[in-house]
């Protein structure tokens, strides 16, 4: 059974997640947006306070939380900037969550603190310029040198390919095996032979760092291996089901935003003698929007519950970020209706809901891979 509510300490981490994000935030958001600009200080005191290591025990100086809590902490960064959530979700869930899951004791004590506590940002490649749905297809390789391995090739839209401080990367090591073929190393600033590459211009998510992530004749060594060789596809696809109830709980915040600003702007505006939020159109709307969000909220705090709980949650994962992230789109897409030609306006916040929104139904998998994963899982069902 999902729990329903959160309990009083949960409520204490949204009311100071809230409080946060509206002082530091908030006054800056457009101001990022406008410069492309990704504001690595915020991180550094982000990481001070705790929300870069969310779900990283104490032992290594993380805030030791479970994923519903994860969830509370995503929907109120979300609700006020979407770039922001996505880095705090890249960094918690992919680079974090990747080590947090499959790294060794040894790796997990050099590179966790660090990570957690926001001294090192963490960036985690597996899309490729030719390879984003079928990750499978990549063409990136490592190859067995005397300790350790030469990685070559070159990772796209990666979050935080430039400022990251710590990349997990998933690069052939037998190409021939396919996806069976593939491993991950963790990549650290110190080591020679990798960088960011050419940043994207962005639709939305303007002030998350997106860049390509190039590997020179890298040399990692052996002890930055994680787990076996070639088992790496398979930790991704671990790390992937977590990555998407972040994605999911992003888009409840970028959905409540969108639908908060359209129902402060529906009882201030007037039209035929009325304020429009008195129309029954416009009433509709806002009850469809409310009605869907609270749905997507249920479905992410199932697969966060299960999660948590250390249960199978691949097919809740998938549905959760499916329908959440279609749900912020539309949310966004009925505040800008609901704001009229004043949605169309950079002066209103309901454009940068509906620009940001898109984002969540492509990144970590599109809603027709959501869609796949979905139908795959109830086909085993229906084997078992
Ligand atoms: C802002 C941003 C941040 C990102 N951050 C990261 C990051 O930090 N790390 C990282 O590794 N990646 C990251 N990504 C990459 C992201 O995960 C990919 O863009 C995404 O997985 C889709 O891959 P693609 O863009 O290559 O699209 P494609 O895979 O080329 O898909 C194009 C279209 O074809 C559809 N399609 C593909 N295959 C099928 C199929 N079998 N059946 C039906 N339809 C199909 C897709 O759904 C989509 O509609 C980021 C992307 C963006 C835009």
């Amino acid at each position: 059974m999902v729990e329903f509510g959160y309990s009083e300490d949960q409520q204490m981490i949204v009311e100071n997640v809230s409080k946060f994000a509206e002082e530091r935030i908030l006054p800056h958001v457009m101001e990022w947006d406008e410069a492309e600009f990704f504001p690595v200080d915020l991180f550094h005191e982000m990481g001070e306070l705790g929300l870069l290591g969310v779900l990283v025990p104490e032992e290594y100086e993380g805030s030791g939380y479970g994923y519903v809590d994860y969830v509370a902490v995503l929907e109120e960064i979300g609700r006020v900037c979407g770039s922001i959530g996505l880095g705090v979700a890249a960094h918690n869930s992919l680079c974090t969550g990747h080590i947090l899951q499959h790294a060794n004791e040894a790796q997990k004590r050099k590179y966790l603190p660090g990570l957690a506590t926001g001294r090192h940002i963490g960036a985690w490649g597996l899309t490729e310029p030719g390879s984003g749905s079928d990750a499978g297809g990549m063409l990136s390789t490592a190859k067995k040198v005397d300790g350790g391995w030469l990685l070559n090739g070159t990772k796209n839209f990666i979050t935080h390919a430039i400022s990251g401080d710590i990349a997990v990367v998933l690069v052939n090591t037998e190409p021939e095996l396919k996806t069976r073929g593939i491993s991950a190393f963790i990549l650290d600033k110190d080591m020679k032979g990798w960088s960011g590459g050419k940043k994207e211009k962005k639709v939305g998510m303007r002030s998350s760092e997106t860049a390509q992530l190039v590997m020179e004749d890298c040399f990692v060594p052996d002890e930055n291996l994680i787990g076996e060789v070639n088992e790496g596809f398979r930790q991704a696809m671990v790390v992937l089901d977590g990555g998407r109830i972040s994605i999911a709980a992003l888009s409840l915040g970028i959905a409540r935003g969108a639908l908060e600003c359209a129902q402060h702007y529906a009882a201030e505006r007037r039209q035929f003698g009325k304020s429009i939020d008195e129309f029954q159109a416009i009433k509709f709307k806002l009850a469809d929007m409310a009605m869907e969000l609270e749905a997507a909220r249920l479905l992410t705090l199932k697969a966060a519950y299960n999660k948590q709980r250390g249960v199978g949650q691949t097919i809740e994962s998938a549905m959760a970020k499916l329908y959440a992230s279609e749900v912020a789109v539309r949310n966004a897409e009925e505040s800008v209706q609901i704001h009229g030609g004043y949605g169309y306006l950079k002066e209103y916040p309901a454009e940068k809901f509906w620009r940001d929104s898109k984002l969540l139904t492509i990144g970590e998998g599109t809603s027709e891979v959501q869609r796949m994963v979905v139908a795959r899982e109830l086909k085993k069902g229906l084997n078992r």
